[in-house]
């Protein structure tokens, strides 16, 4: 089996709006990850071409962007939604003190998410 392409900033940009439910502006995201707009435009058309992400075109402060948010293929809560394979994620059990932007756990659980879904 080959690796996922997926990109250290793709996994970044994954990683950081999974950890946001509620959805993440575009126009707020490149600069939490650290890269510049253009970059972050184009880490984001991949993941919502590849079925990752939903953008809705929205208005702050009179300025257009995007809601990003994880793509739902169901409004319903699905519990596999949890899972990478037969991994639950981090969370659940989580006792460390959250640093979602730096957390090596969730991390490594988006890859394995990333390569079950690509199975
Ligand atoms: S520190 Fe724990 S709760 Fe926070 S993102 Fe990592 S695994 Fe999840």
């Amino acid at each position: 089996m080959t690796a996922p392409q997926m990109s250290d900033n793709e996994v970044a940009a994954l990683t950081h709006i999974r950890a946001n439910p509620e959805g993440v502006l575009q126009s707020e995201l490149w600069k939490d990850l650290g890269v510049d707009s253009r970059a972050c435009s184009r880490v984001l058309k991949k993941l919502e071409d590849g079925g990752y992400i939903e953008r809705e075109e929205c208005r702050r402060d009179g300025v257009r962007t995007y809601l990003v948010k994880i793509a739902r293929k169901d409004e319903k809560i699905d519990p596999m939604l949890l899972m990478a394979g037969e991994t639950i994620v981090p969370c659940v059990a989580c006792e460390e003190e959250c640093n979602v932007e730096h957390c090596k756990m969730l991390e490594d659980w988006v890859y394995e998410l990333v390569f079950s879904e690509m199975e």
